[in-house]
């Protein structure tokens, strides 16, 4: 399992649409300061259905669409397609290669697909539960997770061992069905 590509179309600063390729090993994305290091970041946190606006660094989720500027006006949506190779079946759907996509509107709505699919937000938690790479995974360290691993809090580290021996799913099935 191996990111293969992110296209962004705009997504905060990539107001053209732009696609970055990822091939096997590491991958260092530099630039200067503003220049859209962590928009990056914050498109492959938004796709895999962050909801909270903070975390994106905005303060309402249409501000990730691209705001314009002098010589540009704003877009009506943005989208972000992250493709991912699942060779290894690690994700479980029958597809060697997966693609989630995620679009808003400016009236705020969002649309999720999984291989061109419409689905829904919680079809694309469910497929990356467990596989680490989910928004709650630790495929994306940000500055509060390492404060969160080295907590003393042990239901906050329990929570990233649970991720990462794959119990995420049926701890939240479980949940969902005691509140029905
Ligand atoms: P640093 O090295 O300082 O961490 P960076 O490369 O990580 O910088 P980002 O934080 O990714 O930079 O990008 C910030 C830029 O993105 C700012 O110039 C900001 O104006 C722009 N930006 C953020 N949201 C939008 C938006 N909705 N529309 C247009 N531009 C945006
Ligand atoms: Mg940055």
């Amino acid at each position: 399992m191996h990111l293969k590509s992110i296209e962004l179309y705009g997504f905060k600063s990539f107001a053209n649409k732009m696609v970055f390729k990822f091939e096997k090993g590491i991958t260092a994305i530099v630039g200067p300061n503003g220049s859209g290091k962590s928009n990056v970041a914050d498109a492959v946190r938004w796709v895999l259905g962050e909801q909270s606006a903070k975390q994106l660094r905005g303060s309402k989720m249409q501000d990730v669409i691209f705001a314009g500027t002098e010589a540009r006006k704003p877009l009506g949506y943005c989208q972000v397609d992250l493709t991912i190779d699942n060779h290894d079946m690690k994700i479980p759907i029958s597809y060697s290669e997966v693609t989630v996509s995620r679009r808003v509107y400016r009236s705020g709505e969002s649309e999720y697909f999984i291989n061109g699919t419409n689905c829904r937000m919680r079809d694309v938690l469910e497929l990356f539960m467990d596989t680490g790479i989910g928004q709650e995974g630790y495929s994306i360290i940000g500055q509060g997770q390492i404060e969160k691993i080295l907590s003393n809090k042990p239901e906050e580290r329990r929570a990233l061992f649970d991720e990462a021996v794959g119990i995420v799913k049926f701890k939240k099935r479980k949940e969902s069905a005691e509140k029905k």
